[in-house]
C-alpha cells in the first residue's frame, strides 16, 4: 500500500498562507499605484477603454491575465469616477482600477 503524502496538505496550506502574505504586499502597493486608489484615478479620454484599460494590466500579485467582474460608476470626492473590477485568472486575485474620463471638449 502506498504511503498517504501526509504533508502535502498542510504545504499547501502554507503555500496558500505566503501567497496571501505576498497578495497582501501586492496589494498595499496597488494602492499606491496611479490608477489603484479612488484618490489618484488613470485619466481616460473616453469611457469605452477603461474596460480596455483594465484588461491590459496584469494581477498584481502574480502577473497572471486577469477577467473582468464589473465596470461601475462611483461618486468620489464629487467626482464621478469609472472603476474597472477584474479579477485574476490564475490565483483569482480581484483588482480595481479607478479612471477619471477627461471632460470632452
Ligand atoms: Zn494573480
Amino acid at each position: 500500500m502506498k504511503k498517504k503524502p501526509k504533508r502535502s496538505r498542510a504545504l499547501r496550506r502554507e503555500a496558500d498562507r505566503e501567497q496571501e502574505k505576498l497578495a497582501g504586499a501586492a496589494r498595499r502597493l496597488h494602492a499606491l499605484e496611479a490608477g489603484g486608489s479612488a484618490e489618484h484615478p488613470l485619466e481616460l479620454p473616453s469611457a469605452s477603454v477603461v474596460e480596455v484599460d483594465a484588461l491590459g494590466r496584469r494581477c498584481g500579485a502574480c502577473g497572471g491575465d486577469v477577467k473582468l467582474v464589473e465596470h461601475t460608476v462611483i461618486e468620489h470626492e464629487g467626482r464621478r469616477l469609472r472603476v474597472g473590477r477584474v479579477s485574476c485568472k490564475l490565483c483569482r486575485a480581484e483588482w480595481r482600477w479607478f479612471y477619471r474620463i477627461a471632460a470632452p471638449n
